[in-house]
């Protein structure tokens, strides 16, 4: 039998998955994309360490994406435990780290890992064109390509787009595809950030205090979602892991209103008639003093209190013990696109089947960030677009 041509569009982690599981002896696959070299975004996620998926038992990882049931059936089919094994397989050894995210072993470097994978496309015989934006399609239906000798039209047996997001356009990722398929009659729902920080319009002079502290071991609380964490105060507002977790909640509320509450939770440990008892033990410095020696409070925790509270109700142990337990804090929007670790929108998830074909271009596929799903950080969104590479090779293998 002939072997068929797969046009691969778009060179980050869904698609290097997707051509490392392809068959060589049925495929020809050939990668365009417009950076001159793979994988941007994939290094740029390396920067503050390559979280590459987390240790949680399946059922518990499928409960973090949204929706689930989409996500279910494809993490299953290639979960956290077999991207680690498949890491292993081409030399890349990992770790649990202590919150049970998975990490590439410490000597690997983000750089390390691209290169095994790549080296496994290049043992495939996968072309590899670099500077290759994908324009569209020409009057014939053909994939239209600006490169750097001018436009090149291609066509291919089976096409997959694999073209990420929209935030960190640095990357190439940078949603500029969207036209094309609306042009196609094809529902595109508008990127909003995700994994984002917050916006806060702090008080009058708490920046000059407070700005670049970071907040450890406490819990935010928006709408029924609680979270454990740390954050970083900053000139726009707070930034880091229990935010972030919160943004499907936030952006939620803040499309219903233009500012919605988060509730800071400064002793998770404690409940609130503890926080109470030890703060009513004799005090025998200055409050500021007592409420660190008694519950271990941060000085920037007490100086966010004394900035969100009055006088009487900072020196008054019951509305003191019921602000350590739950400062509400007013969120007034959510960082831009483009500096969101991650987006949501994309191809709407009723324009592909199970297997990720479009139901109105047959032999067109969308895989990876560029569908509109989410995920919180931990991991979780690069475990999701290996999984759904992996699954698009395994249906396409199968297929011929
Ligand atoms: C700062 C940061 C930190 C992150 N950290 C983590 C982390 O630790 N763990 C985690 O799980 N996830 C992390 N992520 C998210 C993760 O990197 C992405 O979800 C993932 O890379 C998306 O994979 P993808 O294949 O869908 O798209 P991408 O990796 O974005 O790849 C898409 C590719 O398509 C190319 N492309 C776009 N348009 C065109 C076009 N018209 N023509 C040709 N090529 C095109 C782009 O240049 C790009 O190379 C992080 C993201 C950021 C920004």
């Amino acid at each position: 039998m002939p072997k068929q041509s797969i046009a691969i569009i778009g060179g980050g982690a869904s698609a290097l998955m997707l051509a490392a599981h392809l068959d060589e002896n049925k495929f020809d696959v050939t990668i365009y994309e417009r950076n001159a070299a793979l994988g941007r975004k994939f290094l740029v996620a390396g920067d503050g360490g390559l979280n590459i998926t987390h240790s949680e038992p399946l059922q518990k990882i499928i409960q973090r994406y949204k929706p689930a049931d989409f996500l279910k059936k494809i993490i299953t089919e290639f979960s956290n435990n077999d991207l680690i094994s498949w890491l292993k397989a081409i030399g890349i050894d990992t770790f649990i780290g202590t919150s049970g995210r998975v990490f590439p072993e410490k000597n690997s470097k983000p750089i390390e890992v691209l290169n095994a994978i790549v080296e496994v496309l290049k043992k495939k015989n996968v072309q590899i064109k670099t500077q290759y934006l994908w324009k569209g399609w020409t009057e014939n239906n053909e994939l239209q390509f600006e490169t750097n000798s001018g436009v090149e039209a291609i066509s291919a047996d089976k096409i997959v787009f694999a073209l990420g997001g929209k935030s960190w356009s640095v990357t190439g990722s940078d949603g500029s595809w969207i036209n094309y398929f609306e042009k196609k009659g094809i529902q595109v729902i508008p990127f909003q950030s995700s994994n984002c920080a917050v916006k806060i319009d702090w008080k009058k002079d708490f920046l000059k205090i407070a700005e670049g502290q970071s907040l450890k071991n406490i819990s935010i609380k928006c709408g029924d979602k609680e979270l454990k964490g740390e954050v970083v105060i900053t000139k726009f507002g707070l930034e880091g892991g229990a935010v972030y977790a919160l943004t499907s909640t936030i952006r939620k509320l803040l499309s219903e209103n233009a500012e919605t509450t988060i509730c800071v939770d400064f002793k998770p440990i404690f409940s609130h008639q503890e926080v109470l008892e030890k703060l009513n033990q004799p005090k025998r410095n200055s409050l500021s003093n007592h409420l660190e020696t008694k519950i271990g409070l941060s000085k920037t925790a007490t100086a966010i209190l004394k900035f969100y509270l009055s006088k009487e109700e900072f020196t008054n142990m019951n509305t003191l013990v019921k602000a350590i337990k739950s400062l509400p804090i007013k969120v007034v929007g959510l960082a831009p696109i483009d500096e969101a670790i991650s987006t949501v929108g994309g191809i709407s998830l009723n324009e592909i089947n199970t297997d990720f074909e479009l139901k109105k271009l047959p032999q067109h596929f969308c895989i990876g960030e560029m569908l509109d799903w989410d995920a919180p950080t931990g991991g979780y969104l690069l475990q999701a677009n290996f999984s759904m590479g992996y699954c698009l090779a395994k249906h396409l293998n199968k297929q011929l």
